[in-house]
Parts: C-alpha cells; structure tokens; sequence
C-alpha cells in the first residue's frame, strides 16, 4: 500500500523530532526494585532510562542538566499500559507515540516527561491540561500537584479517560468535554497549564489564566509541518516571555476558535 507523507506525518503525533538513540541494555541486577508489580516493572524501568538517556543530550529546562527525579519516579510508577488500547499494550513502554482512535495519540513518553518538567510545578499546585486524549498526561501530573483539570474535545475519548483514572484511583484529576481552547475560566488561575496539541499561536485566553510566576508548555506552529514546543514564562509582574525548546510533531489543536 502507497502511504501519503501526509498520512504518515498524521500518525506521528505527539513526538520529539530528536535522532534516534541507541540505548545500551541494563547489566543484569541494574535495575532497582520497583513498587509496582502489575507485571510491567521491567520494560517501565526500560522506558525510564531511555528517557533520561535522550535529556542528557536534549534541551531542558533553563539552567537545569537532568530531568527532576520526582517526575523521573512518576514515569516508574504510572501504569502506561493501562492508558494504550489493549492491543497495544506490549508497546506501551516503548518511548513513541501510540494511537488511541479517533486519529488521535498518546504522546511519546519522553514528551510527556519533558513536559511534565517543564511546568516545575509542586505539590500545591493546581494545573490545566488542554488534550486530556488518552488521560496519561494527567496520570502523570497527578502525583506531583494537588489538583489537575482537564478538557478533551472529543466526547468519547474524554469519557472513556475519565474512566481509566478514575480506575486507576487518580482521584484529583477533573475532565470535561469542550474546546480547550478557552481554558477552564471557573479553576483559573493555574499554577501551570500543559497543551497537548499543537496550537497556531499561544491562546490569549490561556496565556490570561495562567498566575503570575506560573509556566505553561506548548507545542506551536502549523498543523502537519514541524512544530516547536514552547516554554511561556509569566513574571510577576505579568510580563510574557517564550523561549523555543525542540521541534515536535503534535496533532493539531482542533475547535472553532
Ligand atoms: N495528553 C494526551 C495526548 C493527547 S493527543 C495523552 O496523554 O494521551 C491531543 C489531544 O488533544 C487529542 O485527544 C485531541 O482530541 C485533543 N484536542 C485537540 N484539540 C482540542 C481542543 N481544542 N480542546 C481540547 N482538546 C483538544
């Protein structure tokens, strides 16, 4: 079968275009013992050290040399399996994106944790995501914030990650179906707010929602050609800055906007 380079691009979402990295096998007895025992321990340990191989050479935060070990131990305990369809399931800790229907995806796993290392956030926090998809993004936030809120506009995807977490007993993570776009004006402001698509430009509304002091990441530029993620700084004083992190490959923020 002839595959368009728009159709394969479309099944790419949610990527970090990085080369590829060849990481060695752990030695036998390097791996430590893990907390979770549903079977895969192993291949999430994997998936945790190609994660932290890629951010020795991948940009990451300003002034920072290595992802935080907090998010590093999120990504060993969240269960990726549970958020891929069960088809899937063996290429769950592999670090690509996976389909989750509805020509949507989940995102590669070092995204999500650069992402997720972006915000900086702490325990008090309160975050948005815009892209709840297949409700991963939100399970790994989860642990390390007090409350994430959460919008999917695609009504079946949305119902069904309000299901896995709950499931999962991710039990202060709020979804909703809608256009993310506007954000969540009744939680705001957000201590931190994550895109999951890839936006034209940065939506003022979001930008609006976000507190003084606070990050938001997202992936900007044309649907289908490469994007940028974006870090959008805040200051106190309300000033907005943005500094480009690496190009990426999202699927596009839909909606009427
Ligand atoms: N964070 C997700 C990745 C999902 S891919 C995960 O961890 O699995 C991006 C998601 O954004 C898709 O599910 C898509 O339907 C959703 N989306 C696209 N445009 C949107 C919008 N305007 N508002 C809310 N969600 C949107």
């Amino acid at each position: 079968m002839v595959t368009s380079g728009f159709a394969k691009w479309a099944r790419v979402g949610a990527v970090a275009l990085l080369p590829v990295l060849e990481v060695a096998p752990a030695a036998a007895g390097d791996t430590a013992p893990l907390p979770r025992a549903d079977g895969y321990a192993a291949p999430r340990q994997e998936m945790v050290r190609v994660i932290e191989a890629i951010a020795g050479y991948a940009p990451l935060s300003p002034g920072r040399r290595a992802l935080s070990p907090d998010v590093l131990d999120v990504m060993a305990e969240v269960p990726r399996h549970a958020f891929v369809p069960e088809a899937l399931r063996d290429r769950a800790y592999d670090d690509r994106p996976l389909p989750i229907g509805y020509g949507q995806t989940i995102s590669q796993p070092y995204i999500v944790a650069l992402m997720t290392d972006l915000l900086e956030v702490d325990g008090d926090d309160v975050v948005l995501e815009i892209g709840t998809g297949s409700g991963y993004q939100a399970a790994v936030l989860a642990p390390l914030v007090k409350h994430v809120y959460t919008i999917e506009i695609v009504p079946p995807l949305a119902d069904r990650a309000k299901g896995r977490l709950a499931a999962a007993g991710y039990a202060n993570v709020t979804t909703r179906t809608g256009d993310g776009y506007y954000g969540w004006p009744a939680h705001a402001p957000f201590d931190g707010i994550v895109v999951t698509a890839a936006s034209s430009h940065i939506p003022p509304p979001l930008v609006a929602q976000l507190r003084p002091g606070a990050r938001m990441v997202i992936p900007v530029g044309a649907p289908f050609l490469v994007q940028h993620l974006v870090l959008v700084e805040k200051d106190l004083d309300g000033k907005v800055t943005t500094r480009l992190m690496l190009p990426v490959a999202f699927v596009p923020l839909t909606g009427g906007h």
